[in-house]
């Protein structure tokens, strides 16, 4: 019998990140970082360019060496190109992530002493196209085989769901991470299936951080006088930020805490209680019902009008004012669930799934390589492995012309629709003799099927590719466009044109995941580069 094929899960969070694989009784089990904690910081310290240091480490030189650091990179994946210069040389999002997803992974062999090759990778389910890619792309960059980019509260639900003993459930799934805030309705049991999900990738813990941040600049410039903006100072804001997250960590235990601020020699110390945190929080607070609200008004006019269980993840829901409001807002008590580890925990499962369909649907093999064994899974009562569903939390259309000739953008693939899924649509050539179709795409949150092109339009464009018309064509000679878009909620397009059965494929062009050429001269860069 071949040896037992260690397979991965990886909650690549904001703010922190964890690893967890699925043992040989079918158990996901985190793996502890070199440090022994189970969570190891986001944050990237770029040393030198030989040696970049990842973790706590970096996370406490980040006080000292603010701009050699990069924290926070998940806000920006798949948006920018460029986070840090070093030397000369712009360095991306996707290298950043790659450098934490290597630095989990080697302590993470070092711990077991097995490689790690095959990974699920999680993001949450509200990450469009463009930010899956560039996860992707981190996973390949960190040399993995990226199995598949599976959303963070499926994740959970996929762990939280191999407890229930096979039971039937509506779960209503809050993940408050570092930086993300996930809300999502599925049904688990036999299948998981996702309803609608929503959030906002631009609210987490550093926000409820900043608004400590902000109370300890006014309490220092009132204890001392001092007028400055303190947090201009890039040194005495990182070691605020330090002395903020500690305080609101504190402050999930305790009723009140003391934090001491430093700027240029002078110190002043600051009480804190717990509940003049909750007032310099509540409009954050709000944010998460409100967001919850929407989500839950989406699935009822999916016909899901309750729930069974409030689950709630990521580290920020230890906070007891989420548990407080949740509880009084729904009338349930709210299940913390695994924090820290649900996500990875639930993404190993899925890297065991995947392996095992990968396997099972492989042409039978001439190869005398024995076929890996994989690690049983228990999911519910029997080993019968759920279903997953997904919905996408984007809408994908394309740029059409109405009998104006004014542009709208038309909608093909609409939010919370089931994935995978395929939609096609018959468009009609605006002119005779047309060369060419423009094909450009749009992804953005409506629910509307048409509508004007906004006024950001611009910035709501995924790809844009031409299709070459043979000549003479006729006004309103039909183009069919196909979208298509897999469960990793990756979309590829295809324009046929239907005059005369003649068929022409198109690959839209992607405007930030990067090219197998970037990707290669990236890994060639990083080759002797040693992360910590
Ligand atoms: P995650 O991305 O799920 O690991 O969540 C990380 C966030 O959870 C960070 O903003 C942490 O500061 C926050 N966090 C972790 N533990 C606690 C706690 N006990 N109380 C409040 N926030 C916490």
């Amino acid at each position: 019998m071949s040896e037992l094929l260690k397979l991965f899960g990886i909650d690549l969070g904001t703010t922190y990140s964890c690893i967890a694989y699925v043992d040989e009784t079918g158990r996901p089990v985190i793996v502890n970082n070199s440090e022994g904690t189970p969570t190891t910081p986001s944050v990237v310290y770029f040393e030198s360019a030989q040696n970049i240091v990842v973790g706590q480490v970096a996370k406490d030189t980040a006080e000292i060496e603010p701009q050699k650091t990069v924290q926070f990179v998940k806000r920006q994946i798949g948006k920018v190109k460029e986070v840090y210069k070093l030397g000369e040389k712009p360095i991306s999002p996707e290298e950043v992530s790659s450098h934490i997803l290597k630095k989990v992974a080697q302590d993470a062999e070092k711990e077991l002493g097995a490689p790690v090759k095959d990974v699920v990778i999680t993001c949450p389910a509200y990450f469009g196209d463009e930010e899956r890619n560039s996860t992707k792309d981190a996973g390949i960059l960190a040399g993995f085989n990226v199995l598949a980019i599976i959303n963070e509260p499926t994740a959970a639900a996929l762990s939280y769901g191999a407890t229930l003993g096979g039971a039937e459930k509506v779960l209503l799934v809050l993940d408050l991470g570092g930086g993300t805030f996930d809300v999502t309705i599925l049904k688990v049991g036999k299948s998981i299936e996702t309803v609608c999900t929503g959030g906002d990738y631009n609210l987490g813990g550093k926000d409820w951080d900043d608004s400590i941040i902000r109370y300890l600049k006014d309490e220092f410039s009132n204890q001392t006088g001092c007028t400055d903006d303190i947090t201009e100072n890039l040194e005495t804001l990182q070691s605020l930020r330090a002395s903020a997250e500690k305080a609101k960590i504190q402050l999930s235990g305790k009723e009140t805490t003391t934090i001491t601020v430093q700027h240029d020699g002078t110190r002043a110390r600051v009480e804190l209680s717990r509940e003049k945190f909750n007032t310099l929080t509540a409009n954050l607070l709000s944010q998460v019902i409100s967001l919850t609200d929407d989500v839950i008004r989406q699935a009822q006019e999916k016909g899901i009008s309750k729930f069974d269980e409030i689950i709630l993840v990521g580290g920020s829901c230890r906070m007891p004012q989420v548990m407080e409001a949740v509880k009084s807002k729904y009338g349930m008590d709210p299940k913390l669930q695994d924090p820290d580890a649900a996500v990875a925990k639930g993404a190993a499962l899925y890297a065991v799934m995947k392996k095992k369909g990968e396997i099972d649907s492989a042409p039978p093999s001439e190869s005398k390589e024995p076929i890996p064994s994989l690690p049983p899974i228990r999911y519910g009562n029997g080993d019968q492995l759920p279903t997953i569903t997904d919905v996408t939390s984007k809408t994908f259309g394309v740029e059409a012309v109405d009998k104006q000739k004014k542009p709208f953008i038309s909608n093909l693939i609409m939010r919370d629709t089931s994935i995978p899924t395929e939609v096609s649509r018959t468009y009609g050539t605006v002119d005779p003799n047309q060369p060419s179709v423009s094909i450009k795409i749009y992804e953005h949150a409506s629910y509307d099927s048409e509508m004007a092109l906004p006024k950001d339009a611009e910035s709501l464009v995924i790809g844009q590719t031409e299709l070459t018309l043979p000549p003479n064509l006729p006004a309103g000679a039909p183009i069919k466009i196909t979208f298509k878009l897999n469960e990793n909620g990756i979309l590829e397009i295809f324009a046929l044109d239907l005059t005369g059965n003649r068929s022409v494929t198109a690959t839209i062009e992607r405007k930030s995941s990067l090219t197998k050429a970037q990707l290669d001269e990236i890994k060639e860069r990083n080759k002797g580069i040693m992360v910590t």
